[in-house]
């Protein structure tokens, strides 16, 4: 049964053992710290698997062994733990592979405060790290150093959103002995394949779509058996622990996201495609959009996009930028996605390895579930607002 299974039937089925032996659908939010024992024998053997058997409530219970069983299959790794955020996920996933006097490559496109824990908490450990342009692929052999022990990407980039050619990458990483990490919070596990594109650590803020409704903070990582060790020695070190309610939600949400991000897919597409023929746009940078000059890698690599992509306008004041945003009716201004609902923000990414100079203002849109006519009309809306201003000036 379980081989045959499809991504969309694992999300509905996965991860509900206590709940059916309990003759109920969801497995419940435990609540606990002490965890007792009837013998003797099983207090002294409590520690074998921190994060699989009942130890200790720091280290989780049955809810978050059910969200962390359910991660791990549907990405098609061997296990997965939680953490209080996607950052934390990312901070415990690096220090778990380094030590003083490694090196490290990073894509220079990588989430901003990733960037921040590398150039500080990292350099404060001694270890340094080297950026990379997205496009390097194969290339990246050249960068790799005796003390290499690790290269991170994050594909597409956050907020330029450049595909990045990961087996390549992986490929020649392997062969250096070096181990892969991917921040995979934009595909997800159903639209991008980590463990069969040479990843090794697959990370994700699922604060965005496995929680998918705005209302809870979690990381998840997923490994092979063999990255697990050095990852939970870490974790535990480290204290990381989840609320069992933020598990729950995390375990609620993962039954909806196929469906959410089948619509989230459509209508960003829809409202990317409307951008691309509006007179006040200079790019939209959205890997699905066939004249995209990363849609081959994301079309070869990718089963799907999220509803996230950035948009840069030609130039204009940003007194009529600040009436096109602040007049919009469905979308918020917010950090974070992956909601159900619309957002958009400015952006000001950080580059070092290739100069980023837009033409004009980048906008990140993350177009959630509503009717995209109506996405489009309040775009539109904006749009005159934006030229009246404009017009004025
Ligand atoms: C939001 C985000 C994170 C961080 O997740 P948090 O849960 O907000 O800490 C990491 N990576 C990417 C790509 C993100 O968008």
């Amino acid at each position: 049964m379980k081989k045959t299974m499809t991504k969309d039937t694992m999300l509905a089925h996965l991860g509900r053992k206590v709940a059916t032996e309990n003759r109920i659908i969801n497995t419940p939010v435990f609540h606990a710290s002490t965890i007792t024992h009837k013998t003797l024998e099983s207090w002294e053997n409590r520690n074998r698997d921190l994060y699989k058997d009942m130890a200790y409530g720091r280290y989780g219970t049955p809810t978050s062994f059910a969200l962390q069983e359910a991660m791990a299959e549907i990405e098609g790794g061997d296990r997965a733990l939680l953490y209080p955020s996607g950052m934390a996920a990312i901070a415990a996933s690096i220090l778990a592979f380094v030590n003083a006097g490694d090196h490290i490559l990073v894509c220079d496109v990588v989430y901003a405060p990733t960037r921040k824990y590398c150039d500080g908490v990292l350099t404060k450990l001694g270890v340094e790290t080297t950026y990379f342009a997205p496009g390097i692929g194969a290339g990246i052999a050249e960068l790799i150093r005796p003390n290499t022990k690790l290269v991170y990407v994050e594909s597409p980039g956050t907020h330029t959103f450049e595909i990045q050619d990961i087996p390549a990458i992986a490929e020649a990483a392997h062969k250096a002995g070096c181990v892969v990490l991917h921040d995979n919070t934009w595909a997800t596990p159903l639209y991008f394949d980590s463990f069969n594109k040479g990843v090794d650590v697959s990370i994700h803020a699922a604060t965005k779509y496995v929680v998918g409704h705005s209302d809870a903070m979690l990381g998840i990582v997923v490994t092979k058996n063999e990255h697990f060790a050095p990852l939970s020695a870490v974790t535990s070190a480290m204290g990381y622990c989840v609320a069992p309610d933020d598990a729950y939600l995390g375990l609620r949400g993962l039954r909806t996201m196929s469906v959410r991000l089948k619509q989230h897919h459509k209508n960003g597409l829809a409202v990317a495609e409307w951008l691309e023929k509006r007179p006040e746009v200079s790019r939209v940078l959205h890997p699905a959009l066939p004249g995209n000059p990363h849609h081959a890698l994301w079309k070869r690599d990718f089963t799907g996009a999220s509803g996230l992509f950035g948009v840069v306008l030609k130039d204009v004041p940003k007194p009529a930028l600040a009436a096109m945003i602040e007049g919009l009716e469905l979308f918020s201004i917010g950090a974070s996605w992956g909601g159900y609902e619309s957002l958009v923000t400015t952006c000001y990414p950080p580059r070092t390895v290739e100069a980023w100079n837009p033409e004009g203002p980048l906008l990140r849109l993350h177009i959630g579930l509503e009717d995209p006519a109506d996405i489009i009309a309040d775009l539109e809306a904006g749009f005159e607002r934006m030229n009246k201003l404009k017009a004025a000036a």
